[in-house]
């Protein structure tokens, strides 16, 4: 049977049972595969950890949602309990993906939940971390069996598309602080007297999709807050994954899929229990369920994507006498980076002063925008992008953060201006020579600029 006969049978059934005429037109399929690394491993998130994992509290997974249009334009969606997806990892899935299944790059977004209590798979990392061998060499034959699973998902997703309907809704959560200005120890007392200060997008974006006989099958939910619950050595999806769990443990039928947001400068606080994984996942998996009892917007049309590289700028490096001193430096990190860049300059090497941010904008009918962006980026980006693209009457706009290529953190003006850990500090654990320019923000908003018109 070919799916046009599928549909109109649908279409038939759809009509008997619910009385109603409106059809269905998407296609959608899901499917999902564990990800959690055999035996102990080394994690990543915290370049502090000293020893491998020690167990699972819960384990890892993988996840996609392939929905095709009533013209079998395509878009297909992977989120994954991982701590980055590596510029290396998302090209090499994307391009595997073309290959296979003709669907080109700007139609697969990759995003992951950023979870701090996952394995490491940023190859430069072994030596930043004087990863032992074995460990060194269990993690590259992970991310070699990751990027062959991530591949078979997509298909697998595409192989399981019946027909569906989509409907969006938000809701709000509230565990997410702005970390740049709101002391940790301080915020239980700040929250209580309603003095948390800070930039916070505590919007929980929802896209439910039915089966024609109004099943959920699939529900992808968003939020702008890093999985950095705990800091210990077990695995675990951090509040996102647990989050998932309670969905699917509603909805049993149906795949709950995290997509991390803009929650580079956020954290869940308070933290560092137990106890608030459950409490968070519950509170986000809470705010899911209301709104999926609710009619939410009805999402048709048809299916767009666009996606291109933001031209980024670096400063330059430190001057080698600086780096030379910097080799003696007290700071590990200052003397593994310093040490990089002089080897590099040695061997000839000029250390690049661009970066291409990949930014993708997928418009899921006249009812749903998406635009999702690379890197660690904080929460102003998802502000900003609402403030200009999200009117009355337009499509519903979906900031996703961390996609397709998390290299480190990116910074608007105003952070980059101010410093610190998400403005240029981090930068010490990467390859990359040193902070953005001030044209980082400019940058990032002309493309998704152009791009929004693309899809239009
Ligand atoms: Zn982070």
């Amino acid at each position: 049977m070919n799916r046009y006969f599928l549909t109109f049978a649908a279409l038939l059934t759809a009509v008997a049972s619910s009385g109603m005429a409106a059809e269905p037109t998407w296609w959608a399929g899901v499917a999902r595969t564990k990800i959690t690394p055999e035996g102990s491993y080394w994690m990543g998130g915290y370049a502090s950890r000293k020893r491998p994992s020690e167990g699972t509290l819960q384990d890892l997974y993988a996840k996609a949602i392939a929905i095709d249009d009533a013209d079998g334009s395509r878009v297909v969606i992977v989120t994954t309990d991982l701590l980055v997806i590596t510029r290396d990892l998302g090209e090499a899935v994307k391009r595997r993906v073309a290959e296979k299944y003709k669907l080109p790059p700007s139609r697969l977004l990759l995003n992951c939940s950023h979870t701090h209590c996952g394995p490491e798979i940023r190859l430069y990392r072994e030596s930043l971390h004087n990863i032992p061998t074995d460990l060194a060499r269990k993690m590259h034959a992970y991310v070699k069996q990751l990027e062959d699973k991530l591949v078979k998902l997509v298909g697998e997703a595409i192989a399981n598309q019946t027909p569906a309907r989509l409907s969006y809704a938000e809701s709000q959560a509230a565990f997410a602080v702005n970390r740049r200005n709101n002391r940790a120890a301080d915020v239980p007392r700040l929250r209580e007297e309603g003095k948390l200060i800070g930039p916070v997008d505590h919007s929980v974006p929802v896209l439910k999709v039915t089966d024609v006989e109004g099943r959920v099958s699939a529900i992808l939910f968003g939020y702008a807050c890093h999985n950095t619950i705990m800091s210990f050595y077990q695995t675990s999806g951090d509040y996102a994954g647990f989050a998932q769990q309670y969905i699917e443990e509603q909805h049993p039928q149906a795949v709950a899929m995290f997509v991390m947001g803009a929650g580079g400068d956020q954290n869940p606080e308070p933290r560092r229990k137990v106890e608030y994984l459950h409490q968070y996942g519950r509170a986000l998996a809470d705010a899911v369920e209301k709104v999926l009892n609710a009619p939410g917007r009805e999402v048709s049309g048809s299916l767009r994507a666009a996606l291109a590289e933001a031209p980024l700028e670096f400063q330059p490096h430190a001057d080698p006498g600086t780096l030379q001193e910097q080799t003696k430096s007290s700071n590990q990190y200052e003397r593994w980076k310093a040490h990089f860049i002089l080897s590099e300059l040695d061997a000839g090497r000029r250390i690049p002063r661009q970066y291409g941010l990949p930014i993708q904008v997928i418009a899921v009918g006249d009812d749903l925008m998406m635009v999702a962006i690379g890197g660690e980026c904080v929460v102003d980006y998802s502000l900003r992008t609402k403030r200009q693209y999200d009117r009355n009457g337009g499509p519903a706009v979906w900031v996703a953060g961390y996609s397709n290529d998390v290299f480190g953190y990116l910074p608007t003006r105003r952070v980059l201006k101010e410093g610190g850990y998400e403005g240029g500090g981090h930068m010490v654990y990467t390859k990359f020579p040193g902070p953005f320019t001030e044209t980082v923000e400019t940058r990032v908003f002309e493309t998704i600029e152009r791009l929004v018109k693309e899809v239009r």
